[in-house]
């Protein structure tokens, strides 16, 4: 039988340092490796404690009421402004029935929005009304799923403002609205106001000699009755046949008779003319919310600049070129509005220009009719080119353009099924602008 050995003194000393050597790297190692998990443990700590306080930042900090529940709907998180609103500590809020913070008459509502958005897996908007130390608080209120890692609900966030606040938020918002429309309507009744001003110095001046030739033919009227009455006097006294034949060659009664007529026809010829002027008014006034009809072109372009012209009394030539009777589909009244407002535009970039002329020009495109107003003004400065259609975009100065003119007459032709543009490069330099109409078929 072997006896056990009782030395302690290895029998291979060299193959024992080795294993020795062995054992201590291995340690090193596993030290080097824990010093590692030790930082990297350390450094995710100090994550998630810069994540908490983040967290603890919002929660502390948002104005709005936020709860998070589990997937039990008991609270896990929540706002600071919940435990202020509440009147409670977070703390005694914790761990709680989420429905135990709101009003009774709410909970079955709100029970079922949490079945929704845990069955549905999307949010669901309510109002409920949270209890609260001063009473029920309405909330408008936002309920959300939240997962966990593997996709699954984990719970509800709620999200919740007063709706006092919303409310006076949206009455604010629809007060300035309100206010901004006011704006707008008054700033489109000046412009209104401003066509209406120059359309109404037209009226005048053109209205002022007709009137004038009228005041003159009912003065040669009167002068003339006169003489009639002291003749027809004297017919009445019996006067006797050589008196009249004297008084009638005194009084010139044979050439006031041609006179006469002359004056009443010349009379007649002003009212005539002022009946068309009330007329051409009345059309235009008519016209703007009567019906779409065909109308000659050329001949309201020419009715359009005449009352632009009167009205500016410049000295700006306009010539009109193109189809004479072609003849357009739309409302007169309107259309004549869009080519007062380019004509206007036109004389108003030759202002101060010596030889300044605007063309008109209307064309037969087979199925539409096109009709452009061209000026040798100094065109469109290049950065202005996508905004003179804008609403209130105007270089003039205040008081003397709205930048309604384009927007509006823009629209105007848009309703009509045109296109209202400002060409490219006009040749010659100046501005073109440019629009197209339906086809009239004339009656
Ligand atoms: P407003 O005439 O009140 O300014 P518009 O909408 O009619 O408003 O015009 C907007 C702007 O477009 C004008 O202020 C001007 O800068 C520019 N514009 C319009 N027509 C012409 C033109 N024929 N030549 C040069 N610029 C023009």
């Amino acid at each position: 039988m072997a006896r056990p050995s009782t030395d302690l003194v290895p029998e291979r000393p060299e193959l024992s340092d080795a294993v020795w050597l062995d054992v201590l790297s291995a340690v090193d190692r596993t030290y080097a490796d824990l010093v590692d998990y030790q930082e990297r443990l350390e450094s995710q700590n100090a994550e998630l404690e810069a994540m908490r306080r983040f967290l603890g930042s919002i929660l502390a900090s948002t104005s709005d009421v936020l709860i998070v529940t589990n997937r039990q709907g008991l609270v896990e998180e929540m706002s600071a402004s919940l435990a202020t609103l509440t009147g409670h500590p977070a703390a005694s809020l914790q761990g709680g029935p989420v429905t135990g913070l709101f009003v009774k008459d709410h909970v079955p509502a709100l029970d079922a929005a949490i079945q929704t958005v845990t069955r549905e897996r999307r949010p669901v908007m309510i109002e409920a009304a949270l209890t609260t130390a001063t009473g029920p608080s309405e909330l408008e209120l936002s309920l959300a799923p939240r997962f966990d890692e593997r996709g699954r609900v984990a719970g509800l966030v709620l999200t919740g403002r007063p709706v006092g606040e919303l409310r006076r938020t949206y009455a604010a918002l629809e007060r300035s609205h309100a206010e901004l429309k006011a704006a707008q309507a008054q700033l489109v009744r000046n412009e209104k106001l401003a066509s209406l001003g120059r359309l109404l110095a037209g009226v005048a001046h053109e209205l002022n000699n007709p009137i004038s030739f009228v005041y003159a033919n009912a003065h040669a009227l009167e002068r003339y009755s006169g003489k009639f009455q002291t003749y027809f006097d004297r017919v009445q006294a019996g006067a006797t046949r050589e008196e009249l034949v004297r008084l009638r060659e005194e009084l010139m009664l044979d050439r006031e008779v041609r006179n006469l007529r002359d004056a009443v026809q010349g009379a007649r010829e002003g009212a005539e003319r002022v009946r068309d002027i009330v007329e051409d008014l009345r059309r235009l006034s008519a016209d703007g919310s009567g019906e779409s009809e065909a109308f000659n072109l050329m001949e309201t372009a020419k009715i359009a600049a005449s009352w632009v012209l009167r009205g500016a009394r410049s000295t700006v030539q306009v010539r009109f070129d193109g189809a004479e009777d072609v003849a357009a589909f739309g409302r007169r009244g309107h259309i004549q509005q869009v080519i007062m407002n380019l004509v206007q535009n036109a004389v108003d970039a030759l202002d101060g220009h010596a030889d300044g002329h605007v063309t008109i020009a209307v064309q037969d495109e087979g199925a539409r009719v096109s009709l452009s107003v061209h000026d040798n003004g100094p065109g469109v400065a290049q950065d202005a080119e996508g905004a003179i259609f804008d609403p209130f975009f105007t270089t003039k100065a205040v008081g003397k353009g709205t930048g309604l003119g384009l927007s509006i007459s823009h629209k105007i032709v848009e309703e009509h099924g045109g296109e209202l543009r400002l060409l490219p490069g006009a040749p010659g330099g100046g501005a073109t602008f440019r629009f197209d109409l339906p086809k009239g078929v004339a009656s």
